[in-house]
């Protein structure tokens, strides 16, 4: 497995395998790999012949210093962690500088009302630094699909939309959440949950599962009303904020509509660690 940390390298790299005529996979990542990420690489592996992992923790997507300075980053034990695909996955572990250049900051986009909501009203400049560091690493790597997880469909439906905006020529794909047995989805901040923190954040799943069950019969309003007390009386788990929107503008429901899809989203916090997780519910 190649471990490849320049901006150089990766663009020689990518070339020589289009020489060859072989497709390239890209997964972008902060690191701290899991199962779900090993799920969109192996996805990534099913259609492309090579794939690459980039790890990367982007400064400009945290609006808070200390979420980013706690971030975990544990670059040799995800090497191990991939080394088992062999030659056909390679890392891209860049520095900000590499990515970014001399200025490591945002640009400003506008992704048409998409990241006015949930995340990106609890998150203020993070789609803005997602569309940046992703707007780089698509022009570095050069791919001809890009994978990326449900577990942040907000962030999927904007990497969409940057693709659109920048006129890249990459296919951008969604893959399902992975999670846990008990139901918690995988997480890199997971990582920094305590062993009864971990069990007890079963409970957004718990929610999102009980949502999809009584959507036909309740209203939205009553779901978020439902959602509020049971996060309420729930002494371990702080609501940021639950939504039901339409999965294709992510503007909240109002009035059910047939044939449009729906999803549930939460964010809550076990201690001070943010976890967000979400649900097709019709
Ligand atoms: P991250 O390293 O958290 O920025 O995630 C990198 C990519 O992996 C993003 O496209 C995430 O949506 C995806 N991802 C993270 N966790 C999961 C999961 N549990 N299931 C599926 N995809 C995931």
């Amino acid at each position: 497995m190649n471990l490849i940390k320049t901006k150089t390298e990766i663009e020689k790299y990518v070339s020589e395998k289009r020489k060859q005529k072989f497709s390239i996979g890209f997964v972008p990542t902060m690191g701290a790999l899991h199962e779900g990420h090993a799920s969109l690489i192996e996805y990534a592996l099913k259609h492309h012949d090579y794939v690459i992992v980039s790890i990367f923790v982007n400064p400009t997507q945290f609006n808070n210093s200390s979420d980013l300075e706690k971030y975990p980053r544990t670059l040799d034990q995800d090497t191990s962690f991939l080394s088992t695909y062999g030659k056909s996955v390679s890392i891209y572990a860049p520095t900000p500088q590499e990515v970014y250049g001399n200025q490591v900051v945002s640009k400003q986009y506008n992704f048409k009302g998409i990241e006015h909501v949930m995340e990106g009203t609890h998150r203020p400049g993070h789609f803005d630094g997602v569309g940046t560091v992703l707007n780089h690493l698509f022009r570095q790597v050069n791919p001809d699909e890009a994978f990326f997880g449900e577990k942040d469909f907000q962030q999927l439906l904007i990497v969409k939309k940057l693709v659109e905006i920048e006129k890249l020529p990459l296919k951008i794909t969604g893959c399902p959440i992975h999670r846990q047995k008990n139901g918690l989805a995988m997480s890199s901040r997971n990582a920094r949950l305590t062993p009864q923190q971990l069990e007890e954040a079963t409970f957004i799943y718990k929610i999102l599962k009980q949502v999809k069950e009584d959507f036909e019969t309740k209203s939205a309003k009553t779901l978020r009303a439902w959602v509020t007390t049971q996060f309420k009386n729930n002494p371990h788990l702080t609501l940021e904020y639950f939504e039901i929107s339409n999965s294709t503008h992510l503007r909240p429901l109002s009035r059910k509509r047939t044939h449009q899809k729906y999803r549930a989203f939460i964010a809550a916090f076990a201690g001070e660690i943010r976890l967000i997780d979400n649900m097709a519910i019709n």
